[in-house]
């Protein structure tokens, strides 16, 4: 289905759970969340409605995303109900990775094709301080344990942030050359709550190729990121830039939260609801979405901070 500005959407990215077993300080408090009734979420069968609904209008992709979808108990029956609805070209998956040990395998057999995995930094003590749980080796046995299942591709993010990690650009770089995967850089979004971060840590992704310069361009791959590759790499390094250039000239994509809320843009506070809908009401509410899509977020800076009234993890990142 075609959107008010002319862009086909072609992709919904779908949140199973706000909760999170790690709690990054640009996305979550401290302290987590007030955990929602649980009559309140989207539950399994209603996903798979949701998914029957948005192909039946033009969506080919599916992103399980999160909070962390991974601790969502059902996670592989949810990929797989999605996998199998006709129309529904590719499932990926958003994951920290921590659970990947255990699940990357079921997972890839559910029909999941990709899977992205969020790695700041590859300093074990700046791990710990930025995700206030989560230790670096287990995001490095999740990146193998993906790496083993076989998964059509990997890609790993990294939220570059000014004073945190922009000493690694390179490093973390060569982990193309170390292993078959792509890594994009991200900027830094200010959501509702990420107030830890001062004007610094906004730093523009091009900073990336000023620490890269034989970086070589290479073609696009449908995605909203810039692409580039060094020398003799077995994958991409993918910049995006929702802050420095923003690409809503492009965007294809809807974003349903795990409560069941259709969100039109990630900053805008519109939300229309699914809940408790059958396939056709949710199809009606999708095309209302779609329809809501606003041309694009407006200013966006530490100073013009996300309009969309939830953290990421609630929103589905
Ligand atoms: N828990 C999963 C993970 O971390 O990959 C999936 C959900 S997370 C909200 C999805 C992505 O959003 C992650 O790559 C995370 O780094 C990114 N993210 C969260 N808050 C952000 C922010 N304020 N700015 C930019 N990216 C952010
Ligand atoms: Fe959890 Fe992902 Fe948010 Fe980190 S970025 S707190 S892993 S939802």
């Amino acid at each position: 289905m075609t959107d008010n500005y002319g862009r086909e959407i072609t992709y919904m990215r779908m949140s199973v759970t706000e909760l999170c077993d790690l709690r990054c300080r640009y996305c979550m408090p401290e302290n987590g969340i007030c955990k929602k009734a649980p009559e309140l979420m989207l539950t399994v069968e209603e996903m798979a409605c949701a998914v029957r609904a948005a192909a039946s209008l033009g969506i080919r992709k599916i992103r399980i995303t999160g909070g962390e979808p991974l601790v969502n108990k059902n996670i592989v029956e949810i990929c797989r109900n999605a996998a199998s609805v006709p129309g529904i070209e590719e499932v990926c998956i958003t994951t920290n990775g921590i659970k990947l040990p255990k699940l990357a395998q079921p997972l890839k057999e559910a029909g999941v094709k990709r899977v992205n995995i969020s790695l700041d930094t590859l300093n074990a003590e700046k791990y710990a301080y930025m995700t206030r749980r989560g230790t670096l080796s287990q995001a490095e046995e999740g990146l193998r344990a993906a790496l083993l299942a076989g998964f059509k591709k990997i890609k790993i993010n990294t939220v570059l942030i000014g004073g945190f990690n922009d000493d690694e650009i390179r490093s973390l770089a060569e982990l193309t050359m170390r292993y078959p995967v792509d890594i994009r850089f991200i900027e830094l979004m200010p959501m509702y709550d990420s107030g830890d971060f001062g004007p610094e840590a906004f730093i523009s992704n091009e900073r990336v190729l000023e620490e890269l310069p034989e970086a070589e361009k290479v073609p696009c791959d449908g995605s909203v990121a810039r692409l580039y590759r060094l020398p003799g790499a077995m994958g991409n390094i993918g910049l995006i830039s929702p802050v420095s250039a923003h690409f809503c000239a492009e965007c294809n994509r809807i974003r349903l939260t795990a409560d069941g809320k259709l969100k039109p843009c990630l900053h805008s506070s519109d939300e229309i609801s699914i809940k408790g809908l059958d396939e056709e009401g949710m199809r009606g509410q999708m095309i209302r979405a779609i329809h809501a899509k606003p041309e694009w977020h407006g200013a966006l800076d530490c100073n013009n901070r996300s309009k969309a009234g939830r953290n990421m993890n609630q929103i589905g990142g």
